[in-house]
């Protein structure tokens, strides 16, 4: 899978990137990911991107001219290689991102994922280059680079040899529909708190039935509206 990223802040980007699981995948060549800056596509000498909104009001607003040519740019010349990227703005507008909408997601071959700052961008582009909206959730950052990290950690997890096998992601909450059960690791005390003997025994179909029974006692307690929906 490739993942194109755009936005006005790439170090952000890149120094999460860098580091641990999606580090290590993006050395090993099983995803690429790249981080482009907007600004590079600026066409005035001052490398400007942004302006005052049409109409009054706080903020800046990013201009399409930077992000319409950046996105191009990053486009242009792959055609040949592969078919044309799936185009993403984060946007708190946008459709919340959830565990089966990265399941969708983690299956194509190419993203480019926009990211919005200050008061957002010059809705123009948005339109011309038909981007679809993804949020993280109603409530509104500063800017679309945790966004983008959020969507592009939770796909690459996903992308075959990055975890150790497929048990690592499926076992996880939100893949089925619940939550995880509790996890222990050592010591088998801990202030007076013990591991249950079940996870003591080594007595695999029982420690199965535990945690099945304890995913389903963790949803019905903490989300108990994925609890509902699932009996
Ligand atoms: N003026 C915009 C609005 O009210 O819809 C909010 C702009 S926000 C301060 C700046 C940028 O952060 C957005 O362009 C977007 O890229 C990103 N952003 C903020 N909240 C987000 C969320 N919940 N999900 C995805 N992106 C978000």
């Amino acid at each position: 899978m490739k993942i194109d990223i755009a936005s006005l802040f790439p170090a952000v980007c890149e120094s999460y990137l860098s580091a641990s699981i999606i580090g290590r995948a993006r050395t090993a060549g099983v995803v690429e990911v790249n981080c482009h800056n907007i600004r590079d596509y600026a066409e005035n000498k001052h490398r400007s991107v942004d302006d005052k909104p049409y109409g009054g009001g706080t903020g800046m607003i990013i201009q399409a001219q930077p992000v319409y040519s950046c996105i191009c740019g990053i486009i242009e010349g792959q055609q040949e290689k592969s078919p044309p990227p799936r185009l993403i703005y984060m946007s708190p507008q946008g459709k919340t991102l959830t565990q089966e909408l990265v399941k969708e997601l983690a299956k194509e071959p190419w993203l480019v994922i926009l990211c919005g700052h200050y008061e957002g961008i010059d809705c123009r582009v948005l339109e011309e280059l038909a981007f679809e909206e993804i949020s993280v959730g109603d409530y509104v950052v500063t800017g679309g680079e945790l966004p983008a990290l959020i969507l592009t950690d939770s796909l690459v997890r996903l992308q075959e040899g990055v975890l150790p096998d497929s048990s690592a992601y499926t076992e996880e909450s939100h893949w089925d529909g619940l939550l995880e059960h509790p996890l222990y690791t050592r010591p088998e005390v801990w202030r007076g708190r013990k591991v249950p003997e079940t996870l003591l025994s080594g007595h695999h179909a029982e420690i199965n039935k535990w945690r099945a029974e304890e995913s389903l006692n963790a949803t019905a307690k903490k989300r108990p509206d994925m609890y509902n929906f699932h009996k």
